[in-house]
């Protein structure tokens, strides 16, 4: 199987024919509502795992949320996300920081996998996941100091790393193991520029890193493989999925 690139946080319109999201390849797929959640898991994609979210940033989805519903909805993904917190968001933080409790004690009782929106706080997002954290947490385009760098990796959690934040020096001090790549693509995109995306940062990280972009690649598809066996979600994960991690880590 050839290798191919591994997209750790995208947004794709759940409204899209089968054959335009498998364009995506790889694809962790978020979605910022129960509502949008609600369409996504209704979808049957080879390549597309999607996540059920509830974004700081969308003040209806938070008004709405409901741990029950959110809780119904998680059973039948491996993945929640996207959830977090967000300064610059027009949604009180009281407000904020009640949903991502409850997102995150939901991950945790479930066993899934989380990826995590920390603009602008760093500090209260890892405060929150040293309370309660899920079996695996990815922080979605990190930009924390050294120090909320190095406090993230004690804690266990695993970084996708964005385009934009690629050049930054934290990544040198990152394990290898826990770094993955996203493309963050919005919904006007096409689906198609989600790996070529992911492409161009592997090799923006791979030159901060004094790695080679296959190296990142495949340092990704491990990070994946670690964070499938450490939830309790592996029954859920498409069988296509299973089969190209076990491909992807088992060649190199
Ligand atoms: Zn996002």
């Amino acid at each position: 199987m050839k290798s191919l690139p591994l997209d750790a946080h995208a947004h794709l319109d759940a409204m899209l024919p089968a054959r335009a999201i498998a364009r995506a390849g790889f694809v962790l797929a978020m979605t910022l509502s129960s509502d949008e959640a609600r369409i996504a898991l209704a979808r049957a994609d080879e390549r597309a795992v999607w996540g059920v979210g509830c974004h700081p940033r969308r003040a209806r989805a938070v008004r709405a949320f409901d741990r029950d519903e959110f809780t119904e909805l998680a059973r039948r993904s491996p993945l929640i996300g996207e959830i977090g917190l967000d300064l610059t968001s027009r949604v009180p933080m009281p407000a904020q920081r009640a949903t991502f409790r409850a997102a995150l004690a939901v991950a945790c009782a479930l066993g899934r996998v989380v990826s995590i929106h920390p603009h602008r706080t760093s500090s209260a997002v890892l405060d929150e996941l040293r309370r309660r954290m899920p079996p695996a947490a990815i922080l979605h385009w990190w930009s924390g100091n050294d120090e909320e760098t190095r406090r993230a990796v004690a804690l266990g959690c695993y970084f996708s790393v964005h385009r934009a934040v690629a050049r930054l020096r934290i990544w040198q001090d990152v394990p290898p193991e826990r770094l993955l790549v996203e493309s963050d693509i919005r919904y006007a995109d096409p689906p198609a520029s989600s790996p070529t995306s992911v492409a161009r940062t592997e090799v923006l990280l791979a030159a901060r890193t004094a790695a080679r972009p296959e190296e990142i690649r495949a340092g990704a598809w491990r990070a994946l493989r670690a964070i499938i066996a450490a939830s309790r979600s592996h029954a859920l994960w498409p069988r296509p999925f299973l089969d190209q991690v076990r491909s992807e880590v088992s060649v190199r």
